[in-house]
């Protein structure tokens, strides 16, 4: 029979899990304090969540320690840990309408992305670090002579994961999928905004067979459980990914206490050089809108600064400039929308602010306000056009700040040695994009951009077989692919005398 409800309805009939997840079972927060989660489509309260604090990042870190102490997980083999985190990928795609109703409802993605991009995304990294991890051999190193050195992974131990609200699933796959692969025991802390999906994933987890205590997820806030679970004197290691200040702050709590590992994915301020020997300027136009617009710009790599050869940047501005005004703004839910509300009224608040400063700073050309032909149930809602400032001075706030919301910064230049320069004139680094059909300019500009990840003729170029992470201070060390396992184990050297 075919579910005639729509999908507002159905989110709103599920019941998520409010509680923490310690050792297998969901629990209250030990002082039984709790916190709202909103729908930023709405403005409504989705749920009270438990506010985790001190106490229960103690009770998690017992639990995880206790579990891979006991070598349920940490001791399984390769296969009987490839069979479980299959499982739990089936898990997740069996369950995906679900996950992504509850992604959608509580972050303001919008449905047709998380039902088609986000579930199955998530899906995959499990399923690619379950195959993978009966795949990694160790060292035989070249010592000589009747000597035998061997170099093995071994898992970490406990690994705190701390998580933005963007891609909530994804991130927490990330994270989770290549550390339980090396047979770590994790405490997940969940952004704030979106504590749904991570309660549900832990649940999925254990039906799939992950022992009790291996994987742990405390809601809350990163003043209280975030900092608790940083300063923890037995946390092994701590996989952040977030803002560049919070991320600083794992490096303090790290130094205050154990002087644990801490693995950092930042901010960014990526820059998209398009260059005048481009035939086809449409598709770098559409793909321009594309890597600011979605996911309404809330996006680490996102392309918010657009450096365009002068000759053409008249054309590309006006193209630009065009699909903004085009692209359609609403619901999450509706199936014809093309970007969502921003994921807060705190982080429609902190947007709206640089796009106040912006128009002191440079041309408004498109956007800056909250769309007006809005349903009234979404009177309350996190909206904003899609902003265009063109003209922009490379100094200005707007180009030089992370925004993190829909908000494109346009700067013209005129030579490729002045173009490189202003796209490395960032503190951060995380990612760039290079349109131009010349192969040579490709990769000469491609080399000397400084960033984790150069995408040439595309825009955000990711897959799980490549390093994602950055350099400066978007922060060090790299998720997906294989590098990603060098975060979740430690090298051991293990020598035969003769
Ligand atoms: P955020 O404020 O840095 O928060 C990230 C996580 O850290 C959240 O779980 C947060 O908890 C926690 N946290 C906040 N303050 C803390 C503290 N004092 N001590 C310990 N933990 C704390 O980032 P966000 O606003 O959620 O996400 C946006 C940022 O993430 C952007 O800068 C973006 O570029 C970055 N990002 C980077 C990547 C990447 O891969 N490089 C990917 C996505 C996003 P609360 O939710 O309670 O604040
Ligand atoms: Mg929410």
């Amino acid at each position: 029979m075919t579910d005639t409800r729509t999908l507002r309805e159905r989110a709103a009939a599920l019941q998520p899990r409010t509680e923490l997840y310690i050792d297998g079972a969901f629990v209250p927060a030990a002082d039984g304090r709790t916190f709202e989660t909103r729908d930023p489509g709405t403005g409504r309260v989705i749920a009270e969540i438990a506010r985790g604090g001190q106490a229960d990042i103690d009770r998690a870190v017992v639990a995880a320690r206790r579990a891979f102490d006991s070598g349920a997980w940490s001791d399984a083999t390769p296969r009987e840990r490839r069979a479980v985190l299959l499982a739990l990928a089936d898990l997740i795609e069996a369950n995906g309408e679900e996950l992504a109703l509850l992604e959608s409802l509580d972050g303001g993605k919008l449905y047709s992305q998380t039902s088609t991009e986000d579930i199955p995304g998530t899906a995959a990294i499990f399923r690619w670090y379950a195959e993978a991890l009966d795949k990694v051999y160790g060292e035989v190193a070249p010592t000589g002579g009747d000597d035998l050195a061997i170099v093995t992974r071994e898992p970490l131990g406990v690994v705190g994961a701390v998580i933005p609200w963007n891609y909530p699933l994804e991130m927490a796959s990330w994270k989770l999928a290549p550390a339980l692969a090396a047979g770590n025991s994790v405490v997940l802390k969940p952004a704030e905004e979106t504590p749904l999906t991570a309660l549900r994933l832990a649940e999925l987890a254990t039906e799939a067979g992950l022992p009790q205590g291996v994987l742990n997820v405390v809601t809350g806030y990163g003043v209280e459980a975030g900092q608790a679970l940083g300063r923890h004197p037995d946390v092994d290691s701590i996989a952040f990914t977030g803002s560049t200040g919070v991320g600083r702050m794992f490096l303090e709590y790290a130094g205050q206490s154990n002087m644990k590992q801490v693995w950092l994915e930042c901010g960014g301020k990526s820059a998209n050089l398009i260059f005048d020997d481009v035939a086809d300027l449409d598709t770098a136009i559409d793909f321009a809108a594309q890597g600011i617009f979605s996911l309404s710009g809330q996006v680490c790599s996102a392309n918010s600064r657009l450096l365009v050869q002068r000759s053409v940047y008249d054309r590309v501005v006006e193209g630009v400039v065009a699909r903004a005004k085009a692209l359609r703004v609403g619901d999450q839910f509706d199936e014809q929308a093309e970007m969502g509300p921003l994921v807060s009224a705190t982080q429609l608040g902190r947007v709206s602010k640089y796009v106040e400063t912006g128009r002191t700073e440079a041309t408004l050309a498109a956007g800056g306000t909250r769309p007006d032909a809005l349903a009234t149930e979404l009177a309350e809602g996190s909206f904003l056009q899609p902003t265009v400032f063109t003209g922009v001075d490379p100094e200005a706030t707007i180009a030089v700040e992370e925004i993190f919301g829909p908000v494109l910064a346009i700067i013209p230049f005129d030579t490729e040695e002045e173009a490189i320069a202003l796209a490395n004139a960032s503190e951060y680094g995380l990612a760039a994009s290079v349109w131009t059909d010349s192969l040579r300019r490709a990769r000469r500009v491609s080399r000397r951009l400084q960033a984790g990840t150069v995408s040439v003729n595309t825009v955000d170029a990711l897959d799980v077989t490549v390093p994602f992470g950055g350099v400066r201070q978007s922060g060090f060390g790299r998720d997906l692919s294989l590098h990603a396992l060098d975060k979740f184990t430690s090298l051991k050297t293990t020598w035969f005398a003769s």
